[in-house]
């Protein structure tokens, strides 16, 4: 039986940030004509707002276009570290990548990393040489560092291009035809779909987007989610134009989405493999590793009667990113919240600022931080790849002998060009690293890291007392020789945001009641003689003996009143 399938090629486009994965797909769908001129914008496949106009891809996108006789699904992938969780699942849903690298910049940390998750895939790959047209490009530099990196590997010379110009994009598609394998799966054999990503519409359920690796789909058949056991009727199946358009029907090879009818995103799970109902024996595909979490931090609505809201958004966000995790929490002083995971700092600032925009949430966020095992007493630790050029070498180490980390290798990626290798505590990287990175090298380092367990750690809860008064809200967990440094600078702050009281408050942190930091919130006068006029002296006096009295008997009490601004204040980053 003939399919079109001879003619599909599935391919991503991979790269670091900001080498011009978005912008060559922009390209290449004004060329196949996917996309209408008036209609075309940069860095079209970037649909959030959010990504508009911080000018970064967070979510994969899928297109379909067609070139000569052939059908080439693109998916469109993001480049920060944050989210290669998104580019593991497109790669697992195409044969061929795209592999951009900057002409200006060469091979940078995450185009080592992505380009490992492709080869792990078994992936072709394309090697191609963007932005051929600035001034302070050095194609030639570049190119020994790809064949440097790819060794044998390498099959092909890179293609040099322009995105920006469009110079050389027929070679980018004539190469991805004639490099790139067609699809293997095979249209008789009963359906078989890999769940790569999700998003939820009100009237068609969960909408799974999928690649079809046997057999075929259509509307009206009833499948069957192989891991949640959940069971549907097909409501629609269609394709990415990017936007979403019905079709017939969808066969082995090609990539589109099923509308499944399904209200609960937990019968639908990225990575899960749709097979239909009456198919009993059937294997599910390899699915994807679970992403583990990197930095927590808690959410709690500022307005209380807000909890139901914040949920539901949670549930909303959790479908269309995986990654995202979340437990239900409460404390005393900030009501109900949730804690959430995340895979590091961009992630949690994008999600800070959609639950902001899109569900108009006005959220405290405690300050974050890795996952402690207390029981045990171990912290995450990391491998920390950072490619920088030689001549930074000594600062950067520098600064990495203050993170408690451990070298490990160093390599030459060119003559002037190191790729550094370190383990480290997750702790020393995942907050502010990247920042001081970027000082120490005047922005011409990059890094990247993945998990590497848990090891032996001391670690401490630092508590805060306000007027003797302990405030869990405020407790943190630290590493011992660490403390005495955390401690001082979190009661600094405090005393920086708690308004003064009419009596003086001591802010101290402790550790198992022993107190390491302390600082002291002056007590204000208020002027409670302001209305008198005139020079009524005993009068005056009286007030004031009263006020000392007053103050006398609220210090004894040893309340103080701590503002909800306080919290959001203190706790924000
Ligand atoms: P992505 O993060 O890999 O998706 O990168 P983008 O496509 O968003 O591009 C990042 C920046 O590089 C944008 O400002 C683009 O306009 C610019 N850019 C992309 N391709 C080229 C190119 O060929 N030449 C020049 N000069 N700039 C480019
Ligand atoms: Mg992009």
């Amino acid at each position: 039986m003939s399919s079109i399938q001879n003619n599909i090629r599935n391919f991503c486009i991979i790269s670091h940030i900001d080498h011009g994965k978005s912008t060559l797909a922009d390209r290449l769908l004004e060329l196949t004509g996917t996309v209408e001129k008036r209609k075309m914008h940069a860095q079209y496949l970037d649909m959030m707002e959010l990504e508009q106009e911080k000018g970064i891809t967070i979510k994969l996108q899928p297109v379909r276009m067609t070139y000569k006789d052939y059908i080439l699904n693109l998916i469109d992938t993001p480049g920060h570290v944050d989210f290669s969780y998104e580019v593991s699942r497109s790669l697992a849903a195409v044969e061929g990548a795209v592999l951009l690298v900057d002409a200006s910049q060469g091979i940078q940390a995450q185009t080592l990393a992505n380009l490992h998750l492709a080869q792990q895939q078994n992936l072709v790959i394309i090697p191609v040489i963007n932005k051929i047209d600035l001034l302070n490009a050095q194609i030639e530099k570049t190119f020994q560092e790809i064949k440097q990196l790819f060794g044998a590997g390498l099959t092909m010379e890179p293609i040099l291009i322009s995105a920006k110009d469009g110079t050389n994009i027929e070679k980018v598609l004539e190469a991805i035809i004639e490099k790139i394998p067609e699809p293997s799966g095979q249209i008789q054999k009963p359906l078989r779909a890999l769940i790569f990503d999700s998003e939820y519409d009100t009237y068609k359920g969960v909408i799974a987007y999928v690649r079809i690796v046997d057999g075929q789909v259509k509307a009206q058949d009833k499948i069957l989610m192989m891991a949640s056991s959940a069971k549907t009727e097909v409501k629609e199946v269609g394709i990415f134009t990017p936007q979403l358009k019905a079709e017939e029907i969808l066969q082995a090879g090609e990539i589109g989405y099923i509308a499944t009818g399904l209200k609960e995103i937990e019968q639908c799970r990225v990575g899960d493999t749709i097979t239909l109902s009456l198919e009993t024996d059937q294997q599910a595909l390899a699915g994807y590793k679970e992403p583990e979490p990197m930095v927590f931090a808690s959410f709690y609505p500022v307005e209380g009667n807000n909890f139901d809201l914040l949920k539901i958004a949670l549930i909303k966000l959790k479908l269309n990113d995986a990654a995202l995790q979340f437990d239900l929490e409460s404390s005393e002083a900030l009501g109900r919240g949730f804690r959430l995971g995340f895979l590091g700092m961009l992630h949690l600032e994008i999600i800070s600022e959609r639950l902001k925009r899109e569900y108009n949430l006005n959220l405290v966020i405690t300050t974050p931080s890795v996952s402690y095992h207390l029981d045990k007493m171990e912290e995450p630790w990391v491998k920390l790849e950072i490619i920088l050029p030689q001549s930074y070498l000594g600062p950067l180490m520098k600064l990495l002998s203050e993170t408690d980390s451990q070298y490990i290798s160093t390599e030459y990626l060119s003559q002037d060009k190191i790729l550094l290798t370190y383990n480290s505590p997750l702790r020393e990287i995942i907050i502010d690293f990247y920042d001081q990175l970027k000082s120490v090298s005047s922005g011409y380092a990059s890094m990247a890291y993945q998990p590497i367990g848990h090891r032996p750690a001391k670690l401490v809860k630092l508590d805060i007392l306000i007027a003797g008064e302990k405030h869990e809200a405020f407790s943190k967990i630290v590493p011992e020789h660490k403390a005495q440094k955390e401690g001082r600078a979190l009661v600094k702050k405090l005393k920086e945001t708690i308004p003064s009281q009419l009596f003086s408050v001591a802010i101290q942190a402790a550790i198992g009641g022993k107190i390491i930091a302390r600082e002291t919130i002056r007590a204000y006068r208020k002027d409670v003689t302001g209305y008198l006029y005139g020079g009524d002296y005993t009068r005056k006096k009286k007030l004031l003996e009263k006020q000392k009295k007053g103050k006398k008997k609220m210090k004894a009490l040893g309340k103080v009143n701590i503002p909800q601004e306080v919290f959001i204040k203190a706790l924000k980053r």
